[in-house]
């Protein structure tokens, strides 16, 4: 095989072995950072916004946290939408002697009145620095109304195939690697908190399908076939709410509120279908209603980047605003000897080797938001060689090879050592080869910057 022919395809391995270093080293860091961060918040502080939330263990801790995320959304007034969502269940029944008129109101309520019955409830949004503290259900607990929570933020990752699931297992059942799942953190915690049957928060924070518009809606809906007769009466059934919050920030992502009700009234059939006199009317009703929040702030599309001497880059921001458009980023970097950015996000690298850090920053409802790239400004590494190209050694004996960066100045001078035959020769991290039995083998250098390889033919005699 040739060497160039040799190098190509060791360059491509490299770069995958470097791709799974900085993956497994980065996951590990951020594991790690977050362990440290664990605990380390005086008690004070357990929800401080800029700090690690702590995991909440009781159902004041869910409050307490929940609490604090929407009294800081409400206060920093992030773009908030809403959706609703209501259906009516399958097991619609109408009467329990069921006449054929009967029947056919059912059909025609399921068939057609359940789309109009969601479409009837329009969703709602809030602009960036709009308020939305009267369109937000801004959830008013106690401890008494809590039965139960849960809060989820471990998964579990295959180090194999890079599957995740919810549970730890002892086989993974995308690739089968036995060795174990790795446990991570997500960003974000996701609780779910369920409501007490009954409970007083019911009242105060399910609010937005009023029963009066309800049954309404129902009277309007049967006022064809049938007058109501007796009031709707709406049992609340598995409430709960489900809010999805920053770990690092506090930020609130997401609430639900989401219900059963089992909705019972009393009709007199009228008209055609007077024949079928009164029945009671069972509607089982599924309703959700979901906030969203939408943070300003800025992204950059890298957040490293290595540069040679006298070299261009761009760098693009992208803004979470009301109109990204009207808002001018402000570039700057940490050291203007070693590189500078221009108005458009353009990094120039000068000839002095260093790191830097280039921050976009923008202004928006009179506060600062930004995001930083870090520069790394080098010598890359052309070449590279080695004391000798072959060697003859006795078993035993032992070589230091060294290895030459071209060019000298070069930023990055270290090379990791390999071996084609153990059984042949050895070589540790410095380049000491050591032979070990009798045949050839090759011993190689790759250098850390660039991965070019150097090769000794080694050959052991007795
Ligand atoms: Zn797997």
């Amino acid at each position: 095989m040739s060497e160039k022919k040799d190098r190509s395809k060791l360059i491509f391995g490299a770069i995958i072995v470097v791709l799974c270093v900085f993956f497994v080293v980065g996951v590990a860091y951020g594991a790690n950072s977050l362990l440290e961060m664990e605990g380390t918040l005086e008690p004070a502080d357990k929800y401080v916004l800029d700090g690690y939330a702590q995991v909440p263990e009781s159902a004041q801790d869910v409050i307490d946290l929940v609490s604090t995320a929407v009294k800081n959304a409400v206060e920093a007034k992030p773009k908030l939408d809403s959706s609703d969502s209501i259906s009516i269940g399958d097991e619609l029944l109408i009467g329990e002697d069921s006449a054929s008129a009967v029947n056919t109101m059912a059909k025609f309520l399921k068939d057609n009145a359940a789309d109009e019955f969601a479409a009837a409830f329009s969703d709602l949004s809030a602009d960036f620095g709009a308020g939305f503290a009267d369109k937000l259900w801004i959830p008013t607990l106690t401890a008494e109304d809590i039965d139960g929570f849960e809060c989820n933020y471990i998964y579990y990752h295959c180090m194999q195939c890079g599957a995740d699931a919810e549970e730890p297992y002892a086989k993974c059942s995308e690739c089968g690697n036995e060795n174990g799942p790795q446990m991570r953190y997500r960003d974000e915690y996701s609780i779910t908190i369920n409501l007490r049957q009954g409970a007083a928060a019911l009242q105060n924070n399910f609010r937005l399908r009023e029963p009066s518009k309800i049954t309404d809606f129902i009277g309007d809906k049967f006022s064809d076939f049938a007058n109501i007769t007796a009031p709707v009466n709406f049992e609340y059934k598995n409430a709960r709410i489900f809010v999805r919050i920053n770990r690092h920030t506090g930020q609130l992502y997401e609430i639900k509120y989401i219900k059963d009700v089992d909705l019972t009234t009393k009709a007199e059939f009228i008209g055609d279908y007077a024949y079928a006199g009164e029945a009671k009317v069972y509607l089982p009703v599924y309703e959700e209603v979901g906030f969203w929040f939408t943070w300003p702030g800025v992204s950059l599309s890298a957040h490293e980047l290595s540069m040679a001497h006298k070299k261009t880059e761009a760098l693009k921001a992208t803004l979470t605003c009301d109109d990204p458009l009207l808002y001018d980023v402000t570039w700057t970097s940490s050291d203007e000897s070693i590189a500078t950015v221009d108005a458009d996000g353009y990094v120039e690298s000068n000839k002095v080797d260093g790191k830097v850090i280039i921050t976009a920053s923008f202004e928006f409802q009179g506060k600062t938001y930004t995001d930083e790239c870090e520069v790394f400004v080098k010598t890359s590494v052309e070449s590279i060689d080695i004391t000798k190209r072959d060697l003859t050694l006795k078993k035993g004996e032992t070589f230091a090879q060294k290895v030459s960066y071209s060019p000298k100045e070069s930023t990055v001078q270290t090379a990791k050592w390999y071996t084609t035959d153990e059984t042949v020769a050895t070589v540790d991290e410095n380049g000491v080869i050591t032979a070990i039995g009798v045949g050839e083998a090759e011993v190689y250098a790759v250098s850390d910057d660039g991965y070019f390889k150097a090769t000794c033919k080694v050959e052991v005699t007795e």
